[in-house]
C-alpha cells in the first residue's frame, strides 16, 4: 500500500532521535515504570502516592480545551508575506514599507460550522486567517474564501450560527432551521449563492482565494486615509471538488484538506498567494450607489481595480498541531499603524467578539502563547499577572501609568487618524439594502452555463430536506435576484423530488417483492 508522507510522520520523528530521551514526571523527575501502577500485591488496590499515575490521569483530564464555537475545524502552516508593489502612498503600516520585505506569517485554514471532527469537504464557507508578526505587533486578517458574508449586522450573528449548527433537542442538523432563517434574512441571498456554488466545495486550502472581506481603512504617513478591502488569490488556480466528490471524500477521507496541505509543504510545494488591495476614497465612498460597509457586497473590480501587493508563501508545517494550531488565536482587532477599522458593522462586532473568545478559551494571557506572542515588537504596558503569566511579567517596571520611574511611554505619532461621524442614535434596520442586484450579476454574468446548474442543483438537494413553505419563500427570494435563478430551482427541485418518489416506490416494490417470498 502507498502511504503518503503525512502518514510518515512518526518514521520521520524517529529519524531525528539518536537516543530515546529520559521519561520523566511532568515536574522532570524521572521514571522507572511507565507501564505498571503502584499497588498492594498484584491485584491491586492502587497507593494513593502512586504520584506518576496520578500526574498522568489529572493531567489527560485537562486535555482538552473548549473548541472554537465557529471554525472548529481547521488546518495551519507558516511562512512569510513578500512585498512585490509599492504602496506606501495608503498606508505606513511598516510590513509594506518598501519592495522585497519579508514578514513570517501564520495562517489558520477551517471549515466554518462543524465540529473538530467534521469533514472539511462539507459545503461550508472556508475560513482563511492570516497573523503577520509584524515589528509594529502583529496584523491579523481574519477572513474567508468569500469576499462577503450572510449577514451585515452583528446582532444576528449567534443565530444565524444557530441554525447553521443543530438542533437543540435532536441534535441533529436541521434543514428547516437553515432555510427558515436564510429566507428571512434575504441579505443572505449572495452569500448562500456562493456557498451552493462549486466554489462551496473547495479541493482543499490551497486552491481557494481568501478575502480579508471587511471593508479597513489605510492610512498613509501624511495621516491621509483611504477605505481598502484585502484580496488572497491562490497561485495555485481555483479547483473545486464536485457535489459527489465532497460526499465521498466526507466518508472516505475526512481530514482531506488538512492532509493535502501538510502533505504539499511537507514535499516541499509550497502553496502560495497573492495579495491585491482595492481602494476606495472617501468622496467616492459618499457617493457610491450601496454602502461600502456592507459586508454583503462586493466592490466591483471595473470601478474598483485591483492593486497587487505582494505574495505570502508557506513553507512549513506546525511542529506541534495542538500548540501551534489549536491554540493559534486570531482576531481582527489586531492591527497595526497604518491599519485601522471602517464603520462595517460587522467588523467592529467581530473587534469585540475574537478576543473575548480568546480570553475564555486559552486565558488572559493567550498572547503570551508562543505562536501568539507579537515576538517582533516587545510587549510593554501596564497589564499585569492573571493565570499562566508564563514570560517575566515585565519584572520590576512600575504597574501604573503616569510614573515619575521611566515605565513606557506613549508615542503621540501612532495614534489613529482623526474622523468624524454624526447622526442620530437608532436601531436602523438594513433589512432592505439591495438584497439582490449584485447576485443576479453573479448568476447572470459570472458563472458559465454548467456552473449555474450545479448551483441550482445544489440548492435544490439541501432544500428538498426543508418545508414546503420555506421552498417556496427560498424561490421567492432568488427569483428577485434573476427570475431564470428561481425557475431553475424550481425545476430541479422538481426533478430531485419526482427521483426521491421514484426510489421510495421501487423500494418498497422491493419489500413487497421479498416479503412475497417468505
Ligand atoms: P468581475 O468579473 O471583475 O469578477 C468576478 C469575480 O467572481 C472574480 O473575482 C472571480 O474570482 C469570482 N468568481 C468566479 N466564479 C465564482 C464563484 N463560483 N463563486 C464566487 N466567486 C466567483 O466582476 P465584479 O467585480 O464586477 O463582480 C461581479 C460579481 O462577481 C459580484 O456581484 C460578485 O457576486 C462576484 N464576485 C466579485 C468579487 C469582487 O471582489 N469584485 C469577488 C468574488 C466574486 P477569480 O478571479 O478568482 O476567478
Amino acid at each position: 500500500m502507498v502511504r503518503d508522507t503525512a502518514s510518515n510522520q512518526l518514521n520521520e520523528f524517529k529519524k531525528t532521535q539518536k537516543e530515546c530521551d529520559r521519561l520523566t514526571t511532568g515536574h522532570g523527575c524521572p521514571l522507572a515504570d511507565k507501564l505498571n501502577s503502584l499497588t498492594v500485591g498484584p491485584r491491586g488496590p492502587i497507593l494513593l502516592q502512586d504520584i506518576q499515575l496520578l500526574d498522568e490521569m489529572a493531567h489527560f483530564d485537562r486535555e482538552r480545551i473548549p473548541e472554537r464555537v465557529v471554525h472548529a475545524k481547521g488546518a495551519g502552516a507558516f511562512g512569510y508575506f513578500e512585498v512585490t508593489h509599492d504602496i506606501t502612498k495608503y498606508t505606513k503600516a511598516k510590513i509594506f514599507s518598501e519592495i522585497g520585505k519579508r514578514t513570517p506569517c501564520a495562517v489558520r485554514f477551517s471549515t466554518v460550522g462543524g465540529e473538530s471532527g467534521s469533514a472539511d469537504t462539507a459545503r461550508d464557507p472556508r475560513g482563511f486567517a492570516v497573523k503577520l508578526y509584524t515589528e509594529d505587533g502583529n496584523w491579523d486578517l481574519v477572513g474567508n474564501n468569500t469576499p462577503i458574508f450572510f449577514i451585515r449586522d452583528p446582532i444576528l450573528f449567534p443565530s444565524f450560527i444557530h441554525t447553521q449548527k443543530r438542533n437543540p433537542a435532536t441534535h441533529l442538523k436541521d434543514a428547516d432551521m437553515f432555510w427558515d432563517f436564510i429566507t428571512l434574512r434575504p441579505e443572505t441571498t449572495h452569500q448562500v449563492s456562493f456557498l451552493f456554488s462549486d466554489r462551496g466545495t473547495p479541493d482543499g486550502y490551497r486552491h481557494m482565494n481568501g478575502y480579508g472581506s471587511h471593508t479597513f481603512k489605510l492610512v498613509n504617513e501624511k495621516g491621509e486615509a483611504v477605505y481598502c478591502k484585502f484580496h488572497y488569490k491562490t497561485d495555485q488556480g481555483i479547483k473545486n471538488l464536485s457535489a459527489k466528490r465532497a460526499d465521498e471524500l466526507s466518508g472516505s477521507d475526512p481530514d482531506y484538506a488538512i492532509r493535502d496541505l501538510y502533505n504539499a509543504i511537507l514535499t516541499g510545494n509550497y502553496p502560495s498567494y497573492t495579495m491585491y488591495i482595492q481602494v476606495m476614497t472617501y468622496k467616492e465612498a459618499e457617493k457610491w450607489e450601496f454602502n461600502p460597509f456592507d459586508l454583503t457586497k462586493v466592490w466591483p473590480h471595473a470601478e474598483f481595480p485591483l492593486i497587487p501587493v505582494g505574495r505570502m508563501t508557506l513553507d512549513r508545517n506546525p511542529s506541534n498541531y495542538f500548540a501551534e494550531v489549536e491554540q493559534l488565536a486570531f482576531s481582527p482587532a489586531n492591527m497595526v499603524p497604518g491599519i485601522e477599522p471602517s464603520p462595517d458593522k460587522m467588523l467592529q462586532g467581530r473587534l469585540f467578539s475574537y478576543n473575548d473568545t480568546h480570553r475564555h478559551r486559552l486565558g488572559a494571557n493567550y498572547h503570551q502563547i508562543p505562536v501568539n506572542c507579537p515576538y517582533r515588537a516587545r510587549v510593554r504596558n501596564y497589564q499585569r499577572d492573571g493565570p499562566m503569566t508564563i514570560d517575566d511579567n515585565q519584572k520590576g517596571a512600575p504597574n501604573y501609568f503616569p510614573n515619575s520611574f521611566s515605565g513606557p511611554v506613549d508615542c503621540r505619532n501612532y495614534g489613529e487618524c482623526k474622523f468624524n461621524v454624526s447622526g442620530d442614535v437608532n436601531r436602523y434596520s438594513s433589512a432592505d439594502e439591495d438584497n439582490f442586484t449584485q447576485v443576479g450579476i453573479f448568476f447572470r454574468k459570472v458563472l458559465n452555463e454548467e456552473e449555474r446548474q450545479n448551483l441550482v442543483e445544489n440548492i435544490a438537494n439541501h432544500i428538498v430536506n426543508a418545508q414546503d413553505f420555506l421552498q417556496e419563500r427560498a424561490i421567492h427570494n432568488f427569483s428577485q435576484a434573476c427570475p431564470e435563478y428561481g425557475a431553475g430551482i424550481r425545476e430541479a427541485l422538481a426533478r430531485v423530488k419526482k427521483n426521491q418518489a421514484s426510489s421510495q416506490t421501487s423500494t418498497i416494490t422491493a419489500a413487497v417483492a421479498s416479503s412475497a417470498k417468505l
